[in-house]
């Protein structure tokens, strides 16, 4: 299967990209910065030749994530499943008098309008059999167990989920599986150091819901890493 993710230079999205591998998916690591992504993947590419590709893709920049859609279609490539990774985590101890709302901005462009960007360009590409979309999430977004900390950051989970939802009722009949995923609290530059799950272990868990397609046993398309519904 071909996999395309997102944020994939460091973090959760540089060891998605590595298990994917590990498993024999191809992959197209998509990276903000690409002398510095493909810096950051330098091992894996050396690892896995041809089957590792690392692209140019900020999530802000809709023509630039078009051009890529134009450029694999061009090659001939297709995608089994779109792996939205980045994000942002900002303003996280702002209390909301003092909230600038650019910062509101920034966590919706990053971490919602990305993810309906990719979708938007990539999901004509999306057409090997088993196909499905991940977007991490985060329990963060949780409306039933509101969460305290950021909010530009869990409203834009929040939004997610809700995008994650409608893509699931519009692409049932195509067969595309979509799913929200919680990847566990992880010891990333976004989760700081005191995190227990690693990222690895989340990763895995997270290829092999793209592998298994697993259904959430809920009416709401949203998981953990491995598997356990979360509440909405
Ligand atoms: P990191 O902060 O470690 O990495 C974030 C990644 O997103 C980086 O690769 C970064 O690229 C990329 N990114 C940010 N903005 C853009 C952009 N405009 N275009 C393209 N890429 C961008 O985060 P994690 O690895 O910890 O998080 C991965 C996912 O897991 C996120 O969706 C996060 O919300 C979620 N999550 C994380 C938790 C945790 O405990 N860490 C807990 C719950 C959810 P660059 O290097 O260029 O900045």
């Amino acid at each position: 299967m071909n996999i395309l993710i997102t944020g994939a230079g460091r973090g959760l999205g540089m060891d998605l990209v590595a298990i994917a591998l590990e498993r024999g998916h191809s992959v197209i690591a998509g990276v903000r910065d690409l002398s510095r992504g493909q810096d950051a993947l330098s091992g894996l590419s050396a690892d896995y030749g041809d089957k590792l590709t690392v692209a140019a893709l900020d999530v802000t920049d809709e023509a630039g994530i078009a051009a890529l859609a134009a450029s694999l279609k061009e090659e001939g490539r297709t995608l089994g499943s779109i792996v939205n990774n980045a994000a942002v985590l900002n303003a996280s101890d702002t209390p909301l008098e003092e909230l600038d709302i650019a910062e509101m901005q920034l966590a919706l462009d990053i971490n919602l309008y990305g993810p309906m960007r990719v979708v938007k360009h990539l999901l004509p590409l999306l057409t090997e059999p088993d196909a499905s979309i991940i977007n991490i999430s985060s329990e963060a977004g949780s409306i039933t167990n509101a969460y305290p900390g950021s909010y530009p950051y869990t409203i834009s989970k929040t939004a997610l989920n809700m995008f994650t939802q409608k893509l699931h009722v519009t692409l049932k009949e195509r067969g595309v599986h979509v799913l929200s995923v919680h990847p566990g609290w992880m010891p990333t530059d976004m989760g700081g150091a005191k995190a227990p799950t690693s990222p690895r272990t989340s990763a895995e868990g997270i290829i092999s819901l793209i592998e298994q397609r697993t259904a959430p046993e809920g009416h709401f398309m949203f998981v953990d890493y491995t598997g356990k519904d979360m509440e909405i």
